[in-house]
């Protein structure tokens, strides 16, 4: 029999390659005997998280990394936007990957949510490409939508709801990515003109679950002509998470510690995301209403980037950024600190409600690990995102929404509280549930399982 080579490519920032390394993962594991999988890496130098990250899964996995050499960066005048930037960039791979490619026999190419380009390199030599999609179902079929009307639409300044197939309620502007409401300086067309292509793939993967997400996948094809097989085989998680390589091990060590000693479920966690920062004046209210709630809180903490590109790096130290006695009076219930493996955190018994910006991946985290979201969306789709988790899916509740807005302490006691003494039953309850089910799609007969099933027949019937 045949051996099916898969290759990878993905955008690298962490929450795009490490469920894309995940995938391979999957892939590899289903059939160990048939599919082998190669990583196309790509890099930005100025993103060395992302580059450590590659650097350690190349020193130690199952899977075979090739890092691309990379072309120079595209000159400011040629962008407006980190994502065209970053499209840019990727499209500038296009020789070196197809020259990669051409040596590997029987390939099948994965390109993700901003690699679309590599499309074009599938086609000239003629191998069948999927899109492995990172981000829910509900933000794809949105961003389909958004194909479909004009370049006007959606109004950022209007009132009125977007009707989005696949969402049972209209979606608020407060709802919206934020590239709907700043289009130029956050790149909207970059994002539709991504979306346009995903129809030109074989078959769309996504890093969900049919009782996830049950009426936006069946949504996704029936209201969408064209749009190639579905395949959901989420939870796709990286239980080792950064623990694994991140470089701050004694940090690592300091916060699982500090956890050990926590009673059960009592612990709110706060973390941003691997782009999200927060102002001082917003550290200030946070801070007053933890400490108002009384609660056991953890936060992760990182400071705004100085440089365009670059990203919020972790605080030298956390002077003058606090109410005065703050770090002081809540020495015995609290820690604060700068990157974390945010699964290993998820996964311990001291932890009792998550403040999170919404990720996909932080949400398929939490919800994994059975811990209650509040949402808090910072960037990118999260906004989306965290209307899905609280108003489609009630699997959250809403500490912040829209863009700009200060939230203030009271908020943030008001809802730290409510999410930490479990006020909302349901909301517990329907978490610790999608919990267990979590666990059951992807075990045999699982919905996931089987997905990855059907996609790995196709795979192997084009060898
Ligand atoms: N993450 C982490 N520690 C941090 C911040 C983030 O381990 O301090 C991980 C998190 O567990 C998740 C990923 O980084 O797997 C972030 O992906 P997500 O889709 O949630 O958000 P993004 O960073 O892409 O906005």
């Amino acid at each position: 029999m045949k051996q099916a080579e898969v290759a990878i490519i993905a955008t690298p920032t962490i929450g795009n390659l490490t469920p894309a390394v995940e995938f391979a993962t999957h892939l590899i594991n289903h059939h160990p005997n048939r599919i082998s999988v190669t990583i196309l890496t790509i890099s930005i130098p100025q993103w060395p998280l992302v580059n450590d990250y590659i650097q350690s899964r190349t020193s130690t996995n199952h899977i075979r990394f090739i890092q691309l050499d990379p072309p120079e960066l595209p000159p400011p005048d040629q962008y407006n936007s980190s994502i065209e930037l970053i499209s840019l960039h990727i499209q500038n791979h296009k020789p070196i990957v197809k020259q990669t490619l051409q040596n590997l026999p029987f390939v099948t190419l994965f390109v993700d949510m901003f690699c679309t380009s590599m499309i074009d390199v599938a086609n000239e030599l003629n191998i069948p490409c999927f899109l492995f999609f990172a981000s829910p179902a509900g933000y794809l079929s949105f961003v389909l939508h958004l194909t479909t009307l004009s370049e006007s639409e959606p109004e950022s300044e209007s009132e009125s709801a977007l009707v989005v197939p696949g969402f049972t309620n209209p979606v608020p502007s407060n709802g919206y990515p934020l590239y709907c409401i700043n289009k130029k300086e956050l790149g909207y067309s970059c994002f539709v003109d991504h979306a346009r292509r995903y129809k030109e793939t074989m078959g769309i993967v996504i890093n969900t679950f049919k009782e996830l997400e049950p009426y936006t996948l069946d949504a996704l094809s029936t209201c969408y002509t064209g749009l190639p097989p579905v395949y959901p085989v989420g939870p796709i998680i990286d239980r080792d998470g950064p623990a694994k390589w991140h470089a701050n091990r004694a940090g690592h060590e300091k916060v699982i510690q500090w956890l050990d000693k926590q009673p059960e479920s009592s612990v709110v966690f706060l973390c941003f995301g691997s782009m999200g920062s927060l102002n001082r004046a917003q550290v200030r209210e946070i801070a007053t209403g933890l400490e108002r709630t009384g609660h056991r809180f953890l936060w992760v903490l990182r400071e705004p980037a100085k440089k365009k590109l670059d990203l919020p790096n972790d605080y030298d130290d956390f002077e003058n950024l606090f109410p005065d006695g703050f770090l002081h009076r809540t020495a015995g219930i609290g820690l604060v600190c700068g990157w974390v493996s945010q699964v290993s955190v998820l996964a311990h018994k001291g932890i009792g409600g998550f403040v999170s910006h919404c990720g996909w991946n932080s949400i398929l985290e939490s919800i994994s690990y059975g811990v209650p979201i509040a949402t808090w969306p910072l960037y990118g789709e999260q906004h989306l995102n965290a209307f899905e988790m609280v108003e489609e899916l009630r699997l959250s509740m809403e500490i912040r929404s829209g863009s700009s807005d200060l939230v203030l302490a009271d908020e943030v006691e008001r809802c730290v509280k409510d999410l930490m003494d479990g006020r909302d039953c349901e909301l517990k309850k329907k978490v610790k549930e999608m919990s267990e089910m979590c666990k059951k799609v992807v075990m045999k007969n699982g919905s996931s399982f089987e997905a990855l099933e059907d996609l790995v027949n196709v795979i192997l019937s084009k060898v």
